[in-house]
């Protein structure tokens, strides 16, 4: 039974680093490192915005948390069970409980499929029900995820438009009763008014059924109203995480206030200059020693070219991985000496 205390989600110091092979012999000689020591805990009913720039890294702890990549190391516990240890038929029931919505809906529905059979798929795979009982489920979330069943169910994929495509894909995640969801820039494609009208829903969703999402997309404009808390990341790690308020309101790590610079009016009354980072991100299979934002940090100083900044807490739940919140600022070595 679960435990309502206990967080849905425990990540603990993930690291998910690909191989990369040269030579005749197919040498391992560096690691991209994608994930390189992430941590974080996901609540009940509780949604988590992830967001970084391309390349980051958040893509890869969505699927690191769902084991569809293997993770070098560290640990995920859903619900007490620990993820990255289960196989087989553990690995199959815990699965059902934790589904994926993708960018492009339409790469992952089958084109020769109909949406009523893409749709009923994972309840008979599950023995969720009989023909009729499975029918009736796919109808009603057809309906509810704003498809109409009636005149959709024999079409398919390519029928339907993008943000339609979206709701499928939503409607399938939801078809084996999950828990847990995690949406990969599932509104990065779409119009502005058609993201407005997918985030909704998935806000509705998350009502009706209790879900968790972990929500991951590269604008922090985008998750700011289906957040409760967000973590900003970097080069494979977390460098700021808060509640959604605390950190479009007092944004405290220079990473966070770059990427909310460039978001227009976030706000009213909170327009600031837009802070332009120079040069282009790092290689996460040679990531620079220290703070490894501080080839771009407009503060840089430098402690930050040698020592990794540990995590402050710098609020309620709020917490920054830089030295400008220690007491010895960017230059501390030099104010110890
Ligand atoms: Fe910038 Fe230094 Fe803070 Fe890193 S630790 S974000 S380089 S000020």
């Amino acid at each position: 039974m679960s435990d309502p205390v206990q967080p849905l989600i425990e990540v603990k110091n993930l690291k998910t680093w690909f191989p990369i092979r040269t030579g005749v012999f197919s040498r391992v000689t560096a690691h991209v490192k994608a994930v390189d020591g992430v941590s974080f805990q996901l609540g009940r009913k509780e949604t988590l915005g992830l967001v970084g720039e391309s390349g980051c890294g958040k893509t890869t702890v969505g699927r690191s948390i769902l084991k569809l990549v293997d993770p070098t190391e560290g640990s995920v516990r859903f619900d007490g069970q620990d993820v990255l240890a289960s196989e087989g038929a553990d690995l199959r029931r815990l699965r059902k409980r934790m589904q994926i919505i993708f960018q492009d809906p339409y790469g992952s529905l089958n084109p020769r499929m109909t949406v009523g059979s893409i749709l009923s798929e994972g309840p008979r795979i599950h023995q969720m029900g009989n023909d009729s009982e499975i029918r009736k489920m796919t109808e009603y979330l057809m309906d509810r995820c704003g498809l109409d069943a009636v005149n959709h169910i024999n079409r398919y994929p390519h029928e339907f438009s993008g943000g339609q495509r979206q709701r499928i894909g939503i409607a399938r995640a939801l078809s084996v009763e999950p828990e847990f969801i995690v949406c990969d820039e599932a509104v990065s494609a779409l119009d502005v008014s058609i993201q407005a009208q997918i985030i909704n829903l998935l806000l509705d969703l998350q009502d009706e059924f209790g879900l968790s999402y972990l929500f991951i997309a590269h604008d922090l404009a985008v998750v700011e109203h289906i957040s409760d808390r967000v973590a900003v990341m970097y080069l494979g790690k977390i460098v700021e995480e808060a509640s959604s308020d605390d950190l479009y309101s007092d944004p405290r790590h220079p990473y966070t206030k770059a990427l909310l610079s460039a978001v227009p009016e976030i706000r009213p009354g909170q327009r600031k200059d837009r802070i332009r980072l120079e040069g282009d991100v790092p290689s996460p299979i040679d990531p620079p020693p220290g703070c490894t934002f501080h080839t771009r940090c407009p503060s840089a100083g430098s402690r930050c070219r040698t020592e990794t900044p540990r995590g402050f807490d710098v609020g309620e739940a709020h917490r920054s991985h830089c030295w400008l919140e220690d007491a010895g600022g960017v230059e501390g070595e030099a104010l110890q000496a």
